[in-house]
């Protein structure tokens, strides 16, 4: 059996709203309908305001721009997320800090992290990986302390909650992608959600070239009023997908009867998305596993993007900063696909093929 790890969604309103926008000859990225699609996902998310963006990379660009951060600049960010999480950094100039994570989540550690503050550290950026949730309340608290903003790149966390609020609630940003294979899909796309009139003022003007009044800077990282129209729809099905996902996760779990295998573990008070479920191998290195598990038709993110530590890229070396708590974390764990696509009989067949696993084979 070959599981597929990508989820395409239709419905058949994606087309009427999309032929609604081209009737409306007005395609661009100041259309009503993006206005319409900002402010769906502002009560989505509980947020004040919402910024549509053209990718979840340029969201991350457009919120660093808002905070103010500069060239020569520090931003901390975990050593323990996707290579286009950092870009946008390595774009403006600025200096990437890696911190490590805690021993069992993708959260920041603040140990470590307490060792990288300095002025010229602007802004923290969290990656919650796998739509896992970190502890974003005490990193909130203890970077109001240090007047540091908090930056939440929640690309792969739509839904994802702590204390039963979006995680996106306790970051002065927070970023998403909407790219085709993210929870909320409009092909290519992102938004910035914040609580705050002038980060939200300061972004709207950046994606539309500083306003174009030659005083302040600007690009063009405006979403297209057709990728907004299929967000418009799509968006009244995230709940009902979220909820599919919790339930084929623990389905699968429940049916999981290996002592070396367990799932990842969920912070106190949090609950994942099922952006993926991720098991882990605990101290054992999981590429056995996952390479086991790929003879079976079972893929994974870490096998496919070659997940591992930031500065083990040659783009990165020169920022090394070993972060055990990562390496071992990326090291030690696989994702495992359960979209709201994935069957029970698929269910089953993982189950099968999770328990039939022999670490000495
Ligand atoms: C997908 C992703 C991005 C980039 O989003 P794009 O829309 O592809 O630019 C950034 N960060 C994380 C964690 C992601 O998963």
């Amino acid at each position: 059996m070959k599981i597929s790890d990508k989820y395409t969604f239709y419905d058949k309103k994606d087309i009427e709203i999309v032929t609604e926008i081209i009737k409306s000859k007005k395609l661009s990225g100041t259309s009503n309908f993006v206005l319409e699609y900002e402010q769906k996902l502002a009560s989505f998310f509980e947020s004040k305001h919402a910024v549509a963006v053209s990718s979840g990379t340029a969201a991350i660009q457009v919120a660093l721009y808002a905070l103010g951060v500069k060239a020569g600049d520090e931003v901390i960010i975990s050593s323990a997320c996707p290579l286009m999480s950092v870009v946008p950094i390595m774009e403006l100039k600025v200096k990437p800090v890696f911190c490590d994570t805690n021993e069992n989540d993708f959260g920041l550690n603040l140990n470590d992290l307490k060792k990288l503050i300095s002025p010229k550290v602007k802004a923290v950026i969290e990656v919650p990986m796998w739509g896992y949730p970190t502890n974003v309340i005490d990193l909130n608290k203890y970077l109001k302390r240090n007047n540091i903003p908090l930056l939440l790149d929640l690309a792969q966390a739509h839904g994802t909650q702590i204390n039963n609020k979006h995680l996106s609630n306790y970051g002065d940003i927070s970023c998403f992608s909407t790219h085709d294979r993210k929870i909320l899909a409009t092909g290519e796309g992102g938004f910035c959600l914040t609580d705050k009139k002038n980060l939200y003022n300061k972004m709207q003007s950046y994606i539309k070239f500083g306003g174009m009044n030659g005083i302040e800077y600007g690009l063009n990282f405006k979403l297209a009023a057709l990728q907004a129209g299929v967000g418009i729809n799509r968006i009244n099905f995230i709940s009902k997908q979220l909820k599919k996902r919790s339930e084929n996760a623990h389905y699968l779990l429940n049916k999981i009867n290996n002592e070396k295998i367990s799932e990842f573990k969920i912070i106190k008070k949090g609950l994942p998305n099922y952006y993926t479920l991720i098991l882990t191998t605990n101290n054992y290195n999981a590429k056995h596993f996952m390479d086991y598990l790929d003879r079976y038709g079972i893929p994974s993110d870490i096998k496919r993007y070659n997940f591992k530590v930031l500065y083990k890229y040659p783009l990165f070396k020169k920022y090394l900063r070993k972060c055990k708590n990562s390496e071992k974390l990326s090291q030690n764990i696989t994702t495992i696909p359960v979209h709201p696509g994935i069957k029970k009989k698929e269910l089953n067949y993982m189950a099968n093929i999770i328990n039939n696993y022999n670490i000495n084979e």
